[in-house]
């Protein structure tokens, strides 16, 4: 088995995960089996807890995992589905050397993070290698080289070298900022934060260069030898507009190649044409007028005077995703709920809106209006997780007169409460259990014939993504039907609705579930597709 592990530097945000991701693509196309682990420093057991504004979307997997976003680039470059054991968090690597302390596993010795912590870190790449048998594993360790937070994975990388020095290798993305002032790209930032990996012992065997451009020669001539690497080991990561061409840009400049070197291993195939086929696709749909306009009208865009997509990545990719197959430019706008609801006309111009998942009760009576402006006016909607309990609440209110309808997450005590908490889940908040108890992951949905949905599926039955603890309430179903609401999804047993839709509009769809989660490059959501080609229409 050989082990790859990718630290960043400099500054956070530079697309470690997307680099990660495209390196173990590149060497799946080579004929290795791979499996990516994506470590993150911080405390948190997972990413469940933590606020979208601050650590971007939760992204989920098929076993309910929450993790974060950087599983979703594995997958969709993979286009594989991983499980639990591709995250790992360092509060969860301490509760399991906790737990183990208190059950007196450790036999009575001193309990230290070198050796106990460093240990279970090793112990969990082990068990996602064993547990996808693969040649090769990827570990990327979340933050930024020189900070305190990630200094034990560093240093389990160091200990698995010693132990294993011909199948251990070290990539170190970095980053050269080309200052405005200066009109010159700077090499400085990146050889402090190698300096940063030696002070702990580890010397990167690959360097990966982001930058806006290119480095030229004299650059990669400086940057190796400062680093004591040599030059066809500094590999450019130049900003692109399109993220899917980050592998073939890789594979250019012949990093495949020289990562198989390192690790001693001969190339068993050439698999990359499907992937340069989406990629040729990309390109020409980009070149193209055939533009197409979404709004996603959403809460979690802002930090500070910045505004920031990270929330919404899996939903962003999905639409790229569907609208690429189709040739067209996805041109995408956030809107801000709360600014909508004042001033509806700013959806004027939109081809489709989406209304994204959420929680809480900011904003939501903007996210209504959207979804009414969509219906009266027959713009394609789209509804994901809270966007089609929104959906639910705006019938209720405009087309069944239930004034005040609500879900009871917004107001407890609302007299048509049309979505409400799931029996299991009640128990579950009034012991505050929050952590990880959410109803996740991967669930069987049984599609009714020849409803809009399950046309675009063209199956009878899918399996989704879910995270959430409300539920639209059953007592109401009869009602929504007779006005012409249909449910079109709904789990095997029948109780639960997993998708609504409402005919005679263009494309008017809400899912329970995540179908971004479940997009690739490679093959795009059915239900995103469909909603594109309508936005098209
Ligand atoms: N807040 C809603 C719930 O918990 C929707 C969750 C979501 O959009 N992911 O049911």
């Amino acid at each position: 088995m050989k082990y790859i592990f990718v630290s960043g530097g400099v500054i956070s945000g530079i697309g470690k995960g997307i680099a990660t991701a495209s390196m173990a693509m590149l060497l799946k196309s080579a004929g290795f089996k791979v499996v990516p682990i994506k470590f993150d420093p911080y405390l948190n057991i997972d990413a469940g807890t933590m606020n979208p504004i601050e650590h971007g979307e939760v992204f989920v997997l098929d076993d309910g995992a929450e993790t974060d976003q950087d599983l979703g680039h594995y997958e969709r470059f993979l286009n594989e589905s991983l499980n639990k054991h591709s995250i790992a968090t360092q509060g969860s690597i301490y509760w399991t050397v906790l737990q183990k302390e208190r059950n007196l596993e450790y036999g009575g010795t001193n309990v230290d993070v070198v050796t106990h912590i460093t240990e279970e870190i090793l112990r969990r790449i082990d068990l996602v290698a064993k547990d996808k048998d693969v040649d090769v594993v990827f570990i990327e360790i979340g933050g930024t080289a020189g900070e305190y937070q990630n200094m034990l994975f560093l240093e389990a990388n160091r200990l698995l070298k010693i132990r294993k020095p011909d199948d251990v290798i070290h990539v170190h993305i970095t980053y050269l900022p080309i200052p405005h002032s200066i009109g010159e790209m700077k090499s400085k930032p990146a050889q402090m934060s190698v300096r940063d990996l030696n002070a702990v012992g580890i010397q990167p065997d690959i360097i990966l260069a982001r930058a806006e451009r290119s480095l030229d020669s004299s650059r990669i001539k400086k940057l190796a030898m400062s680093t004591g690497l040599e030059p066809e080991d500094i590999i450019s990561a130049p900003d692109v507009t399109n993220i899917y061409e980050v592998p073939l840009n890789f594979e250019e400049q012949g990093l495949t190649n020289r990562i198989l070197k390192k690790l001693r291993l001969k190339r068993k195939s050439q698999a990359l044409s499907e992937w340069r086929g989406f990629v040729s696709k990309v390109n020409k749909s980009q070149k193209q007028e055939k533009t197409i306009k979404i709004g996603i009208v959403g809460k979690y865009f802002a930090t500070g005077d910045f505004t920031l997509a990270d929330a919404y990545i899996s939903v962003i990719e999905a639409i790229k995703h569907a609208s690429f197959s189709l040739g067209f430019k996805p041109e995408i706008a956030w809107l801000d709920a709360g600014k909508v609801l004042a001033e509806v006309d700013l959806l004027k111009g939109y081809q489709g809106i989406i209304v994204p998942g959420g929680f809480g009760s900011r904003d939501i009576e903007g996210k209504i209006a959207t979804i009414k402006y969509c219906r009266e006016n027959k713009i394609p909607y789209l509804g994901l997780c809270y966007g089609m309990q929104m959906a639910s609440i705006e019938f209720a209110r405009n087309v069944l007169g239930l004034t005040g309808a609500n879900t009871t997450e917004v107001n407890s005590t609302t007299k048509c409460p049309v979505i409400h908490i799931m029996p299991d889940q009640e128990k579950k908040l009034l012991k505050k259990d929050y952590g990880a108890t959410m109803r996740l992951g991967a669930w069987d949905c049984v599609l009714k014939k020849d409803t809009l949905t399950q046309k675009l599926y063209a199956k009878n039955e899918t399996s989704e993504r879910h995270r959430h603890r409300y539920e639209f309430n059953n007592e109401y179903r009869a009602q929504y039907e007779a006005a012409g609401f249909v449910f079109s999804g709904t789990s095997p047993d029948g109780k639960l609705v997993e998708i609504i839709e409402l005919p005679g509009h263009p494309f008017f769809i809400g899912t329970q579930f995540h179908p971004e989660l479940k997009s690739r490059p490679l093959s795009p959501h059915p239900l995103f597709v469909g909603f594109i080609k309508a936005a098209a229409r």
